[in-house]
């Protein structure tokens, strides 16, 4: 937390269980093919990774939750700093959630959920993968995901990197948090 630049500006943070497809998502919504992935070199998992924008505005990369290979303790601190970033961080405006479409609304899912929204802090979620299901399957499960939602603060779409889908409305979203307007170049 110590090294991370000052609470300036604007920062939306991709948060998500490891394996839910994040480094994908940032590199597909970015438009560039390695940016999340280096931050999965062996030894800097653990690390909040941080794109810049511009001087203003950041996209935050949390550590992703549940990785099954880590120890107890090692989880505990990930969820520690996860945790105070988002307690305290004045600039942050807004999560964008990643849940696979096939595992959704895991436990630490609902705690961030819940944590977010009696911050006032929205939440827009990714169901990623999207591409695994057929088009009828994949928007009922969107539907019944929508349901266990809490209606206020909370948004939620269909993604797939792998197919490209989703990504003008997971766009509008971010210009929207870093205040862009939808015709600006
Ligand atoms: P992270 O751990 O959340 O950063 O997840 P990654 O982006 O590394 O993706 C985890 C795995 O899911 C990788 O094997 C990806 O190739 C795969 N994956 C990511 N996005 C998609 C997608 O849109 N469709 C499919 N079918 N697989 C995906």
């Amino acid at each position: 937390m110590k090294h991370l630049p000052p609470d300036e500006g604007i920062e939306v943070a991709f948060a998500g269980r490891s394996n839910a497809g994040k480094s994908s998502a940032i590199n597909t919504l970015t438009g560039q093919s390695k940016l999340a992935h280096i931050s999965k070199t062996p030894g800097r998992t653990q690390m909040i990774n941080l794109f810049e924008l511009d001087d203003e505005r950041r996209l935050v990369d949390l550590p992703g939750y549940g990785y099954a290979k880590v120890s107890r303790s090692v989880k505990a601190e990930w969820e520690r700093t996860l945790d105070e970033y988002l307690r305290t961080r004045k600039c942050l405006k807004g999560i964008i959630l990643l849940m696979d479409i096939r595992h959704p609304l895991k436990e630490f899912d609902a705690t961030l959920i819940h944590w977010a929204t009696e911050s006032n802090m929205p939440v827009h979620i990714l169901l990623t993968k999207s591409d695994k299901f057929k088009r009828g399957p994949a928007i009922n499960t969107l539907q019944a995901v929508k349901k266990e939602l809490p209606k206020h603060l909370v948004s939620i779409q269909l993604f797939s990197s792998l197919k490209h889908t989703g990504i003008d409305e997971a766009i509008a979203v971010l210009d929207e948090w870093f205040g862009e307007t939808s015709d600006a170049s």
